[in-house]
């Protein structure tokens, strides 16, 4: 694990705190998710549901999840089979790739990716090949060509995550058709991360991957409370998957944490249940955050590309005068008293990436404001 050291999350996170800068860097929301769901936590709290629950989670969580993919996206699941109640996506992810790939297999990621998927299949042992998503016609897209020529024989899943964090793509019919087509003729896992699968604009639905043809018996689909009801700090989370697949996640995730914590599945089940609404304000509510901040951007000089999902909007940084986005972000504290990700630090092949930063959105009106008004000093 050497090679993984901290996160530059971390890094950047540290250097809003020293420097008093506005952390867009980190995507964490600042306002407190649906009333009514945190009461459901400190009422399970109160009302002695501090014990050990059962290994695959809740009944009542596995339940309003096996209802919320029926009703949303017209899928079934089992709830007592094929769905398992995990600590947050993260732990998802590394148990569904350390128990379905061996040391030696080979998992394709999209670049930039989310941090957390390299850590999670040098721990399985496997190799990941990467994939790069380029900028094309103002969004991040990746060639079909490039993401066939990744497939060998060792080959074993796909990590498919739309919307995307850090490029704020959502990946079109035809991308995800692409997709499930090589899974298909390979034999393929997906493991599709779609912790913002609410969070979508403009009116582009999220597609779950296992809606498409030959996909639900091949996917592990994993999703989580912390971005669609603004709890990051929660850990809950799930898998939807066929009962073979959930039983060897299962297995490792035994011996990871055996469980989750109890108080706020129950308070996640009610939310699944009662607070869409909320979600749905919210995603209004960041819609706007989101052209706020890329208006502000724009006057201040960034080329800025139009997310169709997530908290994240990216920059072009090169219009400034800027040519690394490492450089820029470790300078722009100092420059105009704001942090940022640098997205290149998300590829294995920097130079792709290079010249492009990640500015989050999930902040308070205010704060965005705040930090427009400093970032024109950039120009
Ligand atoms: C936030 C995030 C996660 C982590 O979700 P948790 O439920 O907090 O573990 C996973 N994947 C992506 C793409 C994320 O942005």
């Amino acid at each position: 694990m050497r090679e993984f050291g901290t996160t530059v999350f971390a890094e950047m996170t540290a250097m809003a705190v020293r420097t008093g800068s506005i952390n867009l860097g980190q995507g964490f929301p600042d306002e407190d998710g649906p009333a009514a769901m945190l009461a459901r936590a400190v009422e399970a709290i109160h009302g002695g549901f501090n014990q050990y629950p059962p290994g695959p989670g809740v009944s009542e969580l596995r339940q309003a999840v096996a209802d919320h993919q029926k009703l949303r996206y017209g899928l079934a699941y089992d709830p007592d089979g094929e769905i398992l109640v995990t600590v947050g996506a993260t732990e998802a992810i590394t148990a569904a790739v350390l128990a379905l790939c061996e040391p030696g297999s080979e998992v394709i990621v999209f670049e930039p990716y989310y941090d957390s998927y390299p850590a999670a299949i040098a721990m399985a042992g496997a190799v990941r090949r990467a994939v790069p998503l380029r900028v094309d016609g103002g969004r991040f897209a990746f060639d079909p060509a490039e993401l066939a020529a990744a497939v060998t024989p060792r080959t074993r899943a796909i990590l498919v995550n739309s919307p995307h964090n850090p490029t704020g793509t959502v990946f079109t019919p035809a991308e995800m058709a692409a997709i499930a087509a090589l899974c298909r003729e390979h034999d393929l896992i997906a493991i599709t991360d779609e912790v913002y699968e609410h969070l979508t604009f403009d009116g582009v639905p999220h597609v779950p991957l296992a809606t498409l043809p030959g996909m639900r018996e091949r996917t592990v689909a994993v999703s989580s409370a912390g971005k669609t009801f603004s709890v990051t700090g929660w850990k809950t989370g799930w898998i939807c998957a066929p009962a073979e697949l959930i039983s060897a996640v299962q297995t490792v995730k035994q011996f990871l944490t055996f469980t989750s914590a109890a108080p706020f599945q129950l308070a996640v089940a009610y939310a699944l249940r009662h607070e869409l609404e909320w979600v749905g304000a919210l995603r209004e509510t960041l819609q706007g955050k989101r052209d706020r901040l890329m208006a502000g951007l724009a006057a201040a000089g960034f080329e800025v590309l139009r997310p169709a999902g997530t908290y994240f909007v990216q920059t072009d940084i090169r219009p400034l005068g800027f040519a690394d986005g490492l450089d820029l972000a470790r300078r722009l504290p100092e420059l105009a008293g704001v942090v940022a990700i640098p997205t290149q630090v998300f590829y294995d092949e920097p130079e792709t990436g290079r010249h492009y930063v990640r500015f989050a959105f999930c902040k308070k009106d205010s704060v965005i404001d705040e930090a427009i008004s400093r970032l024109a000093r950039l120009g």
